[in-house]
């Protein structure tokens, strides 16, 4: 197929009603039928990224191959797809005006008024037929975010109404993801809000080919007739997105409502083949048929919304079906560590993970944590600053190294096991100017790590300016605390391990970005297989 078509997907009366999950389930059936699509996520904010937003604010921080920091919707297109991402899938409005002021800065708009239409729109546009025609897709779906009527949406629309007049209605569709409330007092569903968020659209020139209606009951024919009636669009194009335990049931939700056949169908499309979803269909059913469980405490200081480790709690969703084992995974805040006893909120765990983070609060909890996991040998992972915690904890604790530390905490500390990396000494901006993206890795034969992943090449993605210092490897690695994972072009240690323990691994880059419901990433299997043993040790000497 020679050109590329765009498939934009807004939504309306809410936010979080889940169009990132509408759009990587339509991508994942599209993708089923043999048809290469990508999904690009735009972000009515002004930050450039979201890298330097605080988890509390956005969620996690996802990062891609190529480095981007990026919303954690990413995350779910690489999960759904089983294919990476990049810079282009993520625009924001600060992306958007800063190219067209550096434009501007240049000249080239000599003599011209910038405006936001049709500058910022026709920027706005670029970035989307960019990513189709630079990597060729079949189809690009296009995610707008916030919500229809908001004011830092309008640009947004507007380019999307611009693009449907130019590539016509046969090359582009719009879908428009909307609420129907249940209320339970006169047990009625009400379509109203999703009449009023259409109307918005139609005031904005845009007329949404597809409704996809969030709805916690099952919508009756007739409620579908009426939404289609007063919206103007058929009914077999009013799709219902019922309420489901696990959100990768949605694609076969959407496939049994024939989503992706009303959007092939519209866009002039062959069916090309039955979709093949037998893998996922098998992932599914081992989601929903556990044999066993587990506890794996992860310790970190955002635990109040989830979202802000939403990678790795997804990580473990895909390896625990690989091991058909629930992990349940508890949420323990590493300041609550300071206040009480760690044997309290830690005992009678199988595994312990210690998360991603950055600055003080919290610190010292997270060190107890790998302390209390470390002296009883309960399977521990730490990741990046986790890691880093690690090292902290073995320097303090073991090596007796009085005030060890991250000079990122304790810039004065007498031992900086954790320091600044060299090529981070002289920058100052704070956005965008990690160390980001993907490094190779070399392993270590006799190790954890190596049996996790069978091979001694990996490459992982980063996200971090401190790193291990090499001055102190010689004393770690006397005293137990192996190097088993290096960077082999800059000797950087990526990955430590404590051999004489049964599963104790800490790593500088962040596996869970490259965890997929098909691609279970290695290291959360074998951490789930080392805490699964730790539950049948646990149970048989409680026996
Ligand atoms: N704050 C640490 C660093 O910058 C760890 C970062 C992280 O956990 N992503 O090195």
């Amino acid at each position: 197929m020679s050109e590329t078509k765009y498939i934009f997907v807004t939504g309306g009366v809410t936010s979080s009603l889940g169009k990132g999950i509408i759009s990587a389930s339509l991508a994942k059936l599209l993708q089923a039928r043999g048809y290469n699509v990508t999904i690009q996520k735009l972000d009515p904010y002004i930050n450039i990224d979201p890298g330097t937003l605080n988890p509390y604010e956005h969620g996690e921080c996802y990062v891609t191959e190529d480095g981007a920091e990026t919303d954690l919707d990413l995350g779910h297109y690489e999960r759904f797809l089983n294919k990476p991402t990049s810079q282009a899938n993520n625009v924001t409005t600060g992306r958007v005006y800063q190219s067209v002021i550096n434009k501007e800065r240049k000249g080239d708009y000599l003599g011209k008024t910038v405006q936001v239409i049709p500058h910022i729109t026709d920027e706005i546009k670029r970035r989307i037929k960019f990513l189709g025609s630079k990597f060729n897709y079949d189809m690009v779906i296009t995610e707008i975010g916030g919500t229809v009527g908001d004011i830092e949406s309008l640009p947004y629309i507007e380019a999307v109404r611009q693009l449907r007049w130019q590539l016509g209605h046969q090359n582009s569709v719009v879908i428009h993801l909307t609420l129907v409330p249940y209320l339970s007092a006169s047990g009625e569903l009400k379509t109203k809000p999703t009449q009023h968020s259409v109307k918005q659209l139609l005031e904005n020139g845009v007329q949404p080919d597809i409704l996809v209606l969030r709805t916690e009951k099952e919508l009756g024919h007739e409620i579908r007739r009426k939404v289609g009636q007063f919206c103007n669009v058929s009914i077999d194009s009013v799709i219902q997105s019922i309420d489901v335990s696990t959100i990768y049931e949605v694609p076969l939700k959407m496939l049994e409502e024939k989503l992706d056949l009303v959007v092939l169908r519209k866009l002039n499309l062959e069916v090309k083949e039955e979709a093949n979803l037998e893998p996922w269909k098998d992932f599914l059913n081992k989601v929903k048929n556990y044999q066993k469980s587990i506890r794996i405490g992860l310790v970190g200081k955002y635990t109040e919304l989830p979202d802000a480790y939403k990678s790795i709690t997804e990580a473990f969703i895909h390896s625990g079906a690989m091991n058909n084992c629930k992990v349940n995974v508890e949420m323990i805040h590493s300041e609550c560590l300071e206040k009480q006893a760690p044997a309290e909120k830690l005992k009678g765990l199988h595994g312990i993970l210690v998360a991603p983070g950055f600055g003080h609060r919290g610190i010292k909890g997270k060190i107890e944590a790998v302390k209390y996991a470390r002296e009883n040998n309960i399977p521990f992972l730490g990741i990046c600053l986790g890691m880093q915690m690690a090292v902290i904890e073995f320097g303090l604790n073991v090596l007796k190294l009085e005030g060890a530390h991250s000079t990122e905490m304790y810039r004065n500390t007498p031992h900086p096991v954790i320091d600044i990396m060299e090529e981070q000494k002289e920058i100052t901006d704070k956005g965008g100017t990690m160390r980001l993206g993907a490094y190779k890795c070399k392993l270590l034969k006799m190790s954890n790590i190596y049996k996790a992943y069978g091979k001694t090449e990996i490459s992982e993605r980063h996200r971090h300016r401190y790193e291990f210092n090499n001055k102190y490897l010689e004393m770690y690695e006397a005293a137990g605390m192996k190097a088993t994972g290096i960077n082999p072009d800059t000797g950087l240690v990526e990955i430590i391990e404590l051999p004489d323990l049964k599963w104790f691994v800490g790593v500088q880059f962040h596996p869970e970005y490259k965890s997929t419901v098909l691609n279970p990433h290695p290291i959360f299997s074998s951490f789930v297989q080392a805490a699964i043993l730790e539950s049948e040790n646990l149970t048989s000497t409680e026996l």
